[in-house]
């Protein structure tokens, strides 16, 4: 009998090739694995993110006929992802499944290529059964697109980075995404041994679900350019876009250790404010995408002139460039360039640079009360430029939110500090969970988009 969830192994299953990964990265990226799923007893519901499916462990009950079998081989891909190296015995006592049935499923996510066999437990005695993980010959092309610069990067099933590299933006979108497309090439071409499921990219604005076009950017003028269109022509493969914010938190719930977790928000501070909100395990989108946009809620109808056209939005109050603002304000109009500079002056212990940054803190706070009276979410991530200077402002804004909660207790406020990172691993979350739900159910490739060859 096996009375672990995990089994030592022989040798490092799945045992990945140093090559062309960016050095150190790997620590870094380490999956999060589930742990105390022992004697839950495993449930079949699903969260839906934007059509694409990801199964909530914590939250399942019994699926019924039809769609069972597609519901079971989503909790089961997403169990080997949580507990991989792991047994088909661990799967079928961790899901509830019986043998038989994880044994067919697994057959049918190798044949896809999503899963492999590693190597074999050592165990006691008894049999020693073949441990399974993903397939981490499946990678994904993604990028993280900033008004002046992109990060393009390859990774593969489990968070990790093989290669990845910047390209310049210019502010013509065409010029800007054929710097993107000619990078993914580049990458393509440097992995032949590798299968490219898909393509996924972060953005600085809203991407309507439907059209998956960026219809609002203040930041990034592209509202009109087909980036999916033009990218799935010139790549060949599906791609997959999101807004930066969203991307984060699809980051922190896939790669991160929040199962259990049904209602988050991550709200991004650097030269505006983001937002990306689950409620109730599903990501709110509204129409067009546009829903979760608190950044742009008024504080002070009076207060100073938004990106957005409104004056006195919670950004420009809250957001670094408020902070550089307000610090010029106290220094009678000699401010610094950068954020960098206020934080660096502040860290000095600069009297102006703190006052500056606690008031963005305490700015930062009040906009959370609006956060939590809309969606009363268990976790608030802080994402951003205003992670760095954490060990000033982090008290400030958790003191300055309790004491705007309406009743019950206060959300947990958690800074995201891995960036730039997170939004290249939740732009490669949104093809996996692309593949798990909606190309089973007859979803048709883009035009000159080859079906991926079944292994
Ligand atoms: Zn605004």
């Amino acid at each position: 009998m096996e009375e672990s969830g995990r089994a030592e192994l022989d040798t490092p299953p799945f045992a990945k090739s140093a090559k062309g990964r960016a050095p150190g990265f790997g620590a870094l990226l380490e999956l999060g694995t589930i742990t105390g799923l022992k004697g839950i007893r495993l449930a079949k519901q699903e969260r839906e993110f934007g059509g694409i499916r990801r199964v909530d462990l914590a939250y399942a009950q019994l699926a019924s006929s039809e769609i069972a079998r597609d519901m079971n081989r989503d909790i089961v891909l997403e169990l080997i992802r949580a507990n991989q190296p792991v047994s088909r015995a661990d799967l079928s006592r961790l899901s509830g499944l019986q043998r038989s049935t994880v044994s067919e499923i697994v057959e049918d996510l190798m044949r896809e290529g999503w899963v492999r066999e590693g190597a074999i437990a050592k165990r006691p005695r008894g049999r020693r059964p073949t441990m399974l993980g993903l397939n981490d010959e499946l990678v994904i092309l993604v990028a993280d697109v900033h008004p002046r610069q992109a990060i393009v990067a390859v990774v593969d099933l489990n968070g990790h980075f093989l290669s990845r590299e910047a390209v310049t933006i210019v502010s013509d979108p065409k010029r800007a995404v054929e710097n993107i497309i000619r990078s993914m090439r580049q990458m393509r071409a440097s992995h032949p041994g590798k299968s490219f499921e898909g393509v996924g990219i972060s953005l600085p604005g809203r991407v309507d679900p439907a059209t998956q076009r960026l219809i609002f950017a203040p930041n990034l003028n592209w509202s009109s350019f087909d980036i999916r269109g033009t990218v799935e022509k010139a790549m060949g493969l599906k791609v997959e876009l999101d807004n930066a914010a969203n991307a984060w938190l699809l980051s922190e719930m896939w790669f991160g250790k929040m199962d259990g977790v049904r209602n988050a928000v991550l709200v991004t501070i650097s030269e505006g404010v983001g937002t990306g909100v689950i409620a109730n395990g599903q990501p709110v989108t509204g129409k067009n995408g546009m829903a979760g946009e608190f950044g742009h809620m008024v504080l002070d109808p009076a207060g100073p002139l938004c990106a957005c056209g409104a004056r006195g939005c919670w950004e420009t109050f809250a957001s670094s460039q408020a902070a550089l603002r307000i610090y010029e304000g106290r220094k009678k109009g000699k401010g610094v360039a950068s954020i960098a500079e206020l934080h660096a002056l502040a860290e000095e212990g600069d009297k102006d640079a703190v006052a500056t940054l606690t008031e963005q803190a305490k700015n930062i706070g009040r906009g959370l009360r609006m956060v939590t009276a809309a969606l009363s979410p268990e976790v608030i991530f802080i994402a951003g430029d205003i992670t760095i200077v954490w060990g000033l402002v982090g008290p400030i804004i958790e003191a300055e939110m309790k004491a705007s909660m309406l009743a019950g207790t206060p959300p947990r406020l958690v800074p995201s500090q891995e960036g730039g990172l997170a939004r290249l691993k939740g732009a490669s979350a949104l093809v996996l969970q692309r593949h798990s739900g909606k190309v089973r159910e007859g979803d048709v490739p883009a035009k000159g988009v080859k079906k991926r060859v079944k292994k």
